[in-house]
């Protein structure tokens, strides 16, 4: 175990937005800042399926968390898995040191939830890493080169559908980046029949972007079949298996790929005793963005289950982003022996993309469809997102893409190979340093 710090010490689990932002919210607070991540970089979420359809580079929404921290007083950082909290303690647990902590802030954000659907977790493709974003790109080109050299017809259709289960944001953003990703392959590709390639989007619901006012899902819908994907409302994925996609109306979709867009649920390490938790897994919090049994505890973003004056926050990341400052505001009153403030959400407004240079939005009580909301949300994630190199990558890929219908990204990577162990070539033992 660490010994114990001469300041007051503020542990962060995850360096997402709302993790990040407390880390640095709180570097002139006086305490001592460790934030701690499985990952060391910092990954612009919003982002994740332009990489997954060869839009952008990875390596563009990823940002590193020391260079992050570099300018910031007394925060360290720690790469390592949260395995287990103690709150009676105060103690994390990570894969590689137990640490103590005065105040803790939870940040770990969510993962998908497969909502017990047979065959979702082992065939169908979630997005919410970087890895997985990897992943996802790498087998969507695969497709379409096993699709290439299929001589069945009936095959080759199968590998070029696309079925996307949540007809949320994410499920919005995949369908149309997918159509926009068939008119930039066109040219790679002159031997494919394209009426092979679907799109299929299934809702389990009547409407599309149902955080949204229902007149911008309807438009959404409308756009979106226009672009040409095939949308299936008030049906449920009842199985998922290695080339299928089962609908509870007893249709069979017969896939090549199944993107996962159906849920989230909260990414909360294991606990020694089990906090409250609410919806989806998410903890409870007070006003305060404090656990409910643990004044000491905050929990912020995706993890928590946070309101604001009373109505329920809704999971993107300017809430994650505001509840950071808020919490780190917070600890400072407790460090000067004050009492914390309830958090309130400002909302500035929602966007939403959807493709084929389209997207919707509400402004206050103006509600915005086609071009400007567009390119708004685009202006929106460029601004916000960490770094100048990464911002000029982005900008490039997108006027290259967007300007000429083209996508320059088209590499398929094998998973990271295995390290090679070095071969012994005489009797002498091998020394091993840890
Ligand atoms: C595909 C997708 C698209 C989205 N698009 C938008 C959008 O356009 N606009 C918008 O506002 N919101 C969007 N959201 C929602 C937004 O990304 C989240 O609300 C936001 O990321 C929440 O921030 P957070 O800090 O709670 O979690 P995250 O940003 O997810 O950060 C969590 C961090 O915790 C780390 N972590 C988790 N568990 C552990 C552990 N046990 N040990 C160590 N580290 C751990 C992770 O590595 C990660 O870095 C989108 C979400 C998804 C999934």
């Amino acid at each position: 175990m660490q010994s114990p710090p001469s300041h007051p010490r503020v542990v962060v689990v995850g360096a997402g937005f709302g993790g990040m932002q407390t880390a640095q919210s709180l570097a002139k607070s006086g305490a001592e800042v460790l934030l701690i991540d499985r990952n060391n970089y910092n990954t612009f979420v919003p982002l994740l399926y332009q990489v997954a359809a060869a839009q952008i580079e990875p390596e563009s929404i990823a940002y590193p968390l020391r260079t992050v921290l570099r300018h910031a007083n007394r925060t360290q950082f720690m790469l390592a898995e949260v395995q287990r909290v103690d709150f009676d303690h105060q103690l994390v647990e990570t894969d590689n040191a137990v640490v103590s902590y005065d105040y803790l802030v939870l940040s770990t954000g969510s993962q998908t939830q497969f909502m017990g659907v047979p065959g979702a977790a082992d065939y169908g493709f979630p997005l919410r890493t970087l890895d997985q974003a990897v992943t996802l790109r790498n087998h969507i080109l695969h497709r379409f080169e096993q699709a290439v050299r299929e001589p069945d017809p009936m095959r080759r259709r199968q590998l070029l559908t696309f079925v996307i289960v949540g007809g949320g944001p994410t499920g919005v953003e995949m369908a149309g980046t997918l159509v926009e990703l068939k008119k930039s392959l066109r040219c790679d590709y002159p031997g494919l029949n394209w009426q092979d390639m679907q799109i299929v989007l299934v809702q389990s619901g009547d409407n599309l972007l149902t955080n949204l006012p229902a007149r911008l899902g309807r438009y959404t819908a409308r756009k979106l079949s226009k672009l040409g994907v095939t949308l299936y409302f008030n049906v449920r994925v009842g199985q998922v298996t290695d080339s299928t996609v089962e609908l509870s109306d007893g249709c069979s979709l017969a896939a090549g790929t199944v993107i996962w867009a159906a849920g989230l649920e909260a990414a909360m390490p294991e606990a020694v005793v089990a906090p409250q938790t609410a919806r989806k897994q998410k903890l409870k919090v007070r006003s305060t963005l404090q656990l409910t049994d643990y004044a000491n505890v905050y929990a912020i973003g995706d993890v928590a289950a946070g309101e604001s004056n009373g109505i329920p926050l809704t999971g993107v990341a300017p809430e994650a982003l505001q509840q950071g400052v808020a919490v780190a505001h917070n600890i400072r009153r407790q460090l000067l022996g004050k009492s914390p403030k309830p958090f309130s959400y400002l909302n500035k407004g929602r966007l939403a993309i959807i493709g084929g240079y389209g997207g919707v939005g509400k402004i206050g009580p103006i509600l915005l469809t086609g071009f400007l909301p567009w390119l708004m949300w685009l202006s929106v994630h460029l601004v916000y997102l960490p770094g100048f190199r990464n911002r000029l990558m982005v900008l490039l890929n997108w006027l290259h893409g967007y300007g000429r219908g083209d996508r320059a990204i088209r590499l398929i990577l094998s998973p990271q190979p295995a390290v090679k162990r070095p071969v012994l070539t005489t009797n002498r033992p091998l020394t091993v340093e840890s």
